[in-house]
């Protein structure tokens, strides 16, 4: 069951229960806040009306509010904008292998590059996804080929030290190089485009430091970059919200379902076995292999790839206990005119934000929409609430967009570790590559591939500054991250005290 929230006629927030899962929802009573706004009034006519279409390849359900009092703008449908080019698909049930050299958890991007690795390498080597391939983050993201560090530099050096933090930054580059490297000699098929990205800053002192950021981009890593003043803002992004920013010019944009249906492409025809809707229950250590329990069945592998990432479950408890998911959302307007998205996007660019909470967005491949995302703090359903948070976003930045209808709206789950580095390690024989924080556009194909090598005993090409100890246990927590809405709200915190600190 979800909740759904409503606008109502007399503009309060309405909340109606609705039950996944039908065709078609009958009339359903309503809730109503009364003009004194003292009680709760009972509505039986239906103001709005959810209609669930079966999509045509039949997968899942596709949610299309229908709202005849007009307000049809929080969204068309509550599914990826990706999947109408690029749907995400179960694949023709495969006989189960007895014994395989490898068993991969997860068919997202990390499962797929490290699979692709290791057919190619004559293994035989089979990936599990409990859901659709890709139907994880792996086709929901926003497309965007930041691959980015959470923690900044200092951090990373404050805990563990300048020579890591060095490696780390050197490896962001590299990792990205590959990527477009990748794209291309494999003819991957995925609109990716290297158009650059403006980062924004909401004040002026943090101008400064974006600034010397670039500049040290620049030197250090021969990056194109740069920084942009507030007076030439308008050239880069059609807002004024901003004081300022840096662009760099190393990082662009995909489809990301399509990149994922193009990776699944060429690791089936490599030889990699995928087992779609087919989840793993448990991995057991049994001699010097490992019995991996799945809802198909058991099947024995020499060795064992965990690539569940933000949806990892109980079928390995160690990485549960350190891996905390995080929900993102996405929106995606309706089709904008030419003249309008040359004002906003004039250069077509990726967008981020110097805040704690901020948002990123870009043009869609098509440069007709503009795609933007942001965190989605609720935990249960799929309310309206985050999305209404999202097109406030919008339309803060773009005040010209505030009646635009959005078309699609969806959310996935991030992951992160406690200190917020992606990884591979191994522990009692399990290799992980997992924590991509948001940004596994590059880096989960990178540490895949990684992982891969790590498994066949590949020690030059495995090396990588990511595969280091396992990530830290994080205490009183088991799979359930109750203690995100505290951290939000510090995030919240800050950036309330950045904004006074800019005197905005
Ligand atoms: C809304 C959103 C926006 C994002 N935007 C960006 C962006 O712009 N740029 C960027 O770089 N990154 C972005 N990301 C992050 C990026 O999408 C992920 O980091 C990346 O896709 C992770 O890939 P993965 O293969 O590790 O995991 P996923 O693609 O999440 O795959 C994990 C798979 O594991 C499977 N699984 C889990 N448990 C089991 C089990 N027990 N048995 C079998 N299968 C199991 C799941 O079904 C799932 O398919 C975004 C993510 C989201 C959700």
């Amino acid at each position: 069951m979800t909740r759904s929230m409503f606008a109502g006629t007399d503009g309060k927030e309405i909340r109606s229960d609705r039950q996944d899962g039908g065709s078609v929802t009958p009339a359903r009573r309503l809730f109503r806040v009364s003009s004194d706004n003292r009680r709760l009034l009972i509505n039986e006519q239906p103001q709005k009306s959810t209609v669930f279409l079966r999509n045509p390849e039949g997968l899942g359900q596709t949610q299309r509010e229908v709202n005849p009092m007009g307000d049809s703008t929080i969204a068309d449908k509550n599914s990826p904008y990706w999947w109408e080019a690029a749907p995400v698909k179960p694949l023709p049930r495969q006989p189960l292998a007895k014994k395989l050299d490898v068993a991969i958890i997860g068919a997202g991007y990390a499962g797929l590059s490290a699979g692709l690795v290791l057919a190619r390498e004559g293994r035989s080597v089979a990936a599990f996804d409990a859901m659709n391939p890709g139907e994880g983050a792996s086709s929901r993201n926003g497309g965007i080929t930041s691959g980015s560090i959470r923690p900044d530099y200092a951090a990373i050096t404050r805990r563990f030290g300048e020579d890591k933090a060095i490696a780390i930054e050197a490896e962001g580059k590299l990792a990205r190089e590959f990527l477009y490297d990748f794209i291309k000699t494999e003819g991957l098929d995925c609109d990716f485009n290297l158009v650059g990205q403006f980062k924004g800053v909401i004040g002026f002192d943090q101008y400064e430091k974006t600034a010397r950021n670039a500049e040290t981009l620049a030197k250090r890593l021969g990056i194109e970059s740069y920084a942009v003043p507030y007076a030439e803002q308008r050239d880069y992004i059609g807002t004024d919200f901003y004081r300022g920013g840096m662009v760099r010019m190393d990082i662009g944009g995909l489809h990301p379902a399509k990149f994922h249906a193009e990776l699944l492409r060429v690791s089936l025809a490599s030889g990699l076995t995928v087992h779609s809707g087919t989840r793993v229950t448990s991995v057991e250590k049994d001699g010097s292999e490992f019995r991996v329990t799945t809802s198909a069945g058991t099947v024995r592998a020499r060795q064992v790839l965990v690539c569940t990432d933000g949806y990892t479950d109980g079928a390995v408890p160690f990485l549960r206990r350190r891996l905390v998911p995080v929900r993102s959302r996405i929106i995606v307007t309706e089709e904008l005119t030419p003249d309008v998205m040359a004002r906003l996007m004039p250069k077509q660019m990726t967008v981020t934000e110097g805040r704690q909470l901020g948002f990123y967005y870009r043009p869609t491949p098509d440069g007709k929409r503009i795609l933007l995302g942001g965190r989605d703090s609720s935990r249960a359903g799929d309310p309206d609430g985050p999305k209404l948070v999202l097109r406030k976003g919008l339309v803060n930045l773009f005040p010209e967009l505030k009646n635009v209808r959005l078309s699609h709206t969806w959310f996935g789950n991030v992951a992160m570790h406690r200190d917020m580095l992606p990884r591979i390690f191994e522990k009692d024989g399990v290799v992980y590559a997992t924590g991509f924080c948001g940004s596994g556009v590059v880096w989960a194909p990178w540490v895949g591939i990684h992982a891969a090598h790590k498994l066949l005993g590949h020690r030059q090409q495995a090396h990588s500054a990511f595969d280091f100890r396992p990530p830290a246990f994080i205490p009183f927590y088991n799979g359930n991250p109750w203690f995100m809405p505290a951290i939000i709200q510090g995030y919240r915190i800050q950036d309330q005290i950045a904004f006074y600190r800019a005197s905005r």
